[in-house]
């Protein structure tokens, strides 16, 4: 049944390194090939093979619409037309802009870059800038991607710099990088009392890059707590949770407020798009206003602004969507677990609206460490059964699945339905 994404894929393999531009695309570790998509079409996607998958993916979460939306597809085509970029000021950034501002009352001023990886790095240059502190905390288990400070792993033991967790970033420069344990507030106050050149917490305050991990109130209040006492800044990661947990992402949901946010993924609904945000306080820091270098032939691209723009219009103008999205991931998490529970197989599921999250596992994990003790083998072939019936999960338990707006009950019963199959020979 993939007899083409298995010619595809070692064809790509010849010229791409491992076949795919973003590692987590190859399966590794659910084993398998890679279906090669051919296009994608409201709640579904087609590979090569013409195999028809619902899409729980959607692109590792820009899609919220599912494939194709028509407004979206017609803002795009519209404004392809009237010219690809021009590295000159347009409107439609303005109004991007605007719109993300008039959401969120802890955000006046908001700059687009291309990724989310950019975004971070670029809040966390102008946090640095601000506070004139060099160390920055992370936690464990949370990804905020791939520039060089943020690829870390624990040393020995905890609360102490981060080392490396790639080759080619240098010791130097990860050892301004202190990692802490997410969910754990003795750890985090340890840290604070033992270093004393903190310019910002960064965190996911729903975690999704170590499966579906929400943070605890009483932590994240701490992280707020410690920020304010020691002079630091709160930078929350919504590029996985903006418009995603909530209209207003995790911010929404959790009363904790961060000093400045970044986004991805819905804010540009498949295009390339990351943005940071603060107050102006905090924002007019950075050039050419203030002395933070920050910059990018491509920011602001007016195509990409075009299409989240359609995008958060459409949510504003339709916030009970979050209350559907949120009650199919409910349907679906709680219809896994209680065909996993007919075959006594331990299932954690949690939803956070659209995004949802599932471990084979007895306890809920607080951490990377409790998500860790989850059965992967049994996940792998959960996955690999679920693909070979049409569902297209996320190929590793350290991801998060989203719901889409064009997902049908009956779209979710059937998976229910497949997943109680698959159950019943984990
Ligand atoms: C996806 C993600 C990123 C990185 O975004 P890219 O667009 O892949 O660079 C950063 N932080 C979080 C929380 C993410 O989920």
């Amino acid at each position: 049944m993939f007899e083409k994404s298995q010619l595809a894929y070692s064809q790509a393999k010849e010229v791409i390194p491992g076949g795919v531009d973003s590692p987590v695309r190859a399966f590794t570790s659910v084993g398998g090939v890679p279906p090669f998509i051919q296009k994608g079409e409201g709640a579904y996607i087609y590979d090569i093979d013409n195999n028809k998958y619902l899409d729980f993916v959607q692109s590792w979460g820009p899609l919220i619409f599912g494939h194709c939306n028509k407004e979206i597809e017609d803002a795009v085509i519209d404004t392809v037309k009237k010219g690809l970029s021009f590295g000159a000021p347009t409107e439609l950034e303005t109004q991007l802009a605007s719109e993300i501002v008039d959401m969120h009352d802890n955000i006046d001023k908001v700059r687009f870059v291309s990724s989310g990886t950019e975004a971070v790095m670029s809040a966390i240059r102008l946090a640095r800038g601000v506070t004139k502190k060099d160390d920055i905390l992370k936690f464990e288990g949370c990804y905020h991607g791939h520039s060089d400070s943020l690829l870390v792993q624990a040393g020995s033991g905890l609360a102490t710099f981060g080392t490396p967790s790639s080759p080619g970033v240098p010791e130097d420069l990860t050892k301004h990088t202190l990692l802490c344990e997410y969910n754990n507030i003795e750890n985090l106050k340890k840290c604070f009392a033992d270093n004393s050149d903190i310019a910002c917490i960064i965190i996911e305050p729903i975690a999704g890059n170590m499966g579906l991990v929400p943070a605890d109130e009483a932590f994240l209040k701490t992280c707020r707590e410690l920020c304010d006492k020691h002079g630091a800044l709160l930078i929350f990661d919504e590029v996985m949770s903006g418009f995603r947990a909530s209209l207003t992402g995790a911010h929404g949901i959790v009363e904790t407020s961060a000093d400045i946010v970044t986004f991805g993924k819905v804010i540009g609904a498949g295009m390339p798009v990351g943005a940071f945000a603060s107050s102006s306080e905090i924002m007019d820091h950075l050039s050419p206003d203030g002395a933070v270098y920050q910059a990018g032939t491509l920011s602001g691209n007016p195509v990409a602004m075009a299409a989240g723009l359609v995008s958060l219009q459409k949510l504003k103008a339709n916030p009970e969507v979050y209350d559907d999205l949120s009650a199919k991931a409910i349907k679906l998490t709680q219809g896994l677990k209680s065909v996993a529970a007919k075959n006594n197989i331990p299932l954690i599921v949690d939803t956070r609206g659209s995004m949802f999250g599932f471990f084979f596992n007895e306890n809920q994990p607080k951490n990377i460490k409790d998500v860790a003790t989850s059965d992967f083998e049994r996940f792998a072939t959960f996955h690999s059964e679920m693909l070979k019936r049409g569902f297209y999960f996320a190929c590793s338990q350290y991801e998060t699945g989203f719901i889409s707006t064009v997902m049908t009950d009956d779209d979710i019963d059937n998976c229910i339905k497949a997943a109680s199959e698959v159950m019943e020979i984990l």
